[in-house]
């Protein structure tokens, strides 16, 4: 696959030639690079309004004071509309040409489930998704159902239901029919991205993984929900045959989480299956993006024996700054800019953007700021697997200045950083490293005695 990738590196200079480029710098690399935008988990609270009594900003802080309410938001409450055009209208100003977006979910606020209904949930799914497509109409956009896109929350069917069949239609201006079906039957769809630039397909495919998140009490004790399993195993078989190349996004991430030691975000079996398929098809598969955990976090998907480094995956951090009052560290809103190889999609780098919250409330003015670019921060040469795993083994290391850096990403420069050794960082390093559960588990143990 590495040989398929080098070959297409030299030739689409060729084929590609007559497209406009940057005239400065090293040409044929600008020509082989493409990008594409990730947002994640913008939670509209619809509630959202500035008022004296700080226990009404929103209902999203379920009656706790609102820290600090601006009109872009508050660390205790979910986005108001404000914050969330901001952060459209800036991918739109931007001078990035990226080719398609991806949007992994989550769209109502964090409300008690009496506060909500199918028809709210739809709503403001319908209005995220317009929101999108009028401010970005000729983004191709390929999203993914976030745990809270249904109603009441985390209890997705696995078969054919009202919101399925809502949000199908919603997403009617990004999906092909065959999608559609599928989106239909069960909130999952793959599709092929159309390259202008190379003869090599990208196939994306967008799990609901919330049919295996521990809370959803609908699939609690089935093998294969809606069987996406079996689905996403024919697909990368076909994917494999045709040879084409595959970004897997969801909302849910597979792997242990890393804030919560010994604690998977989905069922574990349904973890187990999942790394074991990723497995399988880490040739196939040339990167891997969720949301969900609204914080910015890395892994590195090893193969069986736990030597090789063979798949990239990528949490990315929520829109929404909401956090609970229980949790120490919070997070800036913020989004992100991948680039890939046009020629095989291998992953390039990552540019992160943010807004410093508490700045933009003072001064009534939304500054995006490129937050960090991945290969400069860390020092890699690109997002492969086997860079990732170079930069996890820096990680290990006490004091690792690299590490530092990474935490302040990973609550996305947060005002009142409180840092993360001990077994804080013990479950962050194993969480990143290891996605299976004896591994990971044989990780945090050593972690512990040393
Ligand atoms: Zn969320
Ligand atoms: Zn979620």
């Amino acid at each position: 696959m590495e040989l398929l990738c080098v070959w297409l590196f030299f030739v689409t200079p060729l084929v590609i030639s007559a497209l406009p480029v940057e005239p400065k710098g090293d040409i044929r690399k600008q020509a082989a690079t493409g990008k594409f935008w990730h947002v994640t988990d913008l939670h509209l609270d619809f509630s959202y309004h500035i008022t004296g009594d700080h226990t009404k900003v929103c209902l999203s802080s379920k009656g706790a004071n609102a820290s600090n309410p601006g009109i872009f938001g508050d660390f205790l409450c979910d986005s108001p509309y404000q914050l969330i055009l901001s952060a459209i209208q800036n991918i739109k100003d931007s001078e990035q040409k990226a080719d398609f977006m991806i949007w992994t979910g989550d769209s109502p606020p964090h409300i008690p489930v009496n506060e909500l209904s199918t028809k709210m949930v739809i709503d403001i799914i319908g209005n995220m998704s317009t929101t999108i497509h009028s401010f970005l109409p000729d983004l191709q956009v390929f999203p993914a159902l976030g745990n809270h896109d249904y109603w009441p929350q985390d209890q997705f069917p696995v078969e054919a239901s009202e919101i399925y069949t809502a949000v199908a239609e919603y997403w009617k201006p990004w999906l092909n029919e065959e999608a559609l079906v599928t989106l239909r039957k069960g909130g999952y769809y793959s599709q092929i991205y159309k390259s202008s630039q190379t003869t090599q397909s990208l196939r994306i495919i967008s799990l609901n993984t919330n049919l295996y998140y521990s809370p959803n009490k609908v699939t609690v004790n089935m093998t294969d929900p809606a069987d996406q399993f079996e689905w996403l195993e024919e697909t990368l078989k076909a994917s494999r045959q045709n040879n084409e190349k595959v970004y897997v996004i969801a909302h849910v991430p597979v792997g242990f989480l890393p804030f919560a030691a010994f604690t998977a975000a989905m069922g574990v079996n349904f973890n187990e299956r999942l790394v074991k398929i990723f497995r399988n098809y880490s040739d196939v598969i040339s990167g891997q993006f969720y949301g969900h955990t609204h914080r910015d976090s890395i892994m590195v998907l090893l193969d069986e024996n736990n030597e090789k480094p063979v798949g990239s995956v990528f949490v990315a951090p929520a829109v929404t700054p909401i956090r609970s009052l229980s949790e120490s560290d919070g997070n800036n809103p913020g989004f992100r800019l991948y680039h890939y190889d046009t020629g095989c999609y291998n992953l390039l780098d990552l540019w992160h953007y943010y807004l410093n919250l508490t700045e933009a409330n003072l001064k009534k003015e939304a500054i995006w700021k490129l937050e960090y670019i991945m290969t400069e921060i860390y020092k890699i040469k690109d997002l492969q697997p086997e860079s990732l795993e170079e930069l996890i083994q820096r990680f290990r290391k006490p004091d690792s200045i690299d590490f530092q850096n990474y935490y302040k990403n990973y609550v996305v420069h947060f005002d009142s950083i409180k840092g993360c050794d001990g077994l804080c960082k013990a479950v962050q390093v194993c969480s990143i490293q290891y996605l299976d559960r004896d591994s990971y588990i044989k990780c945090l143990k050593m972690y512990k005695l040393q």
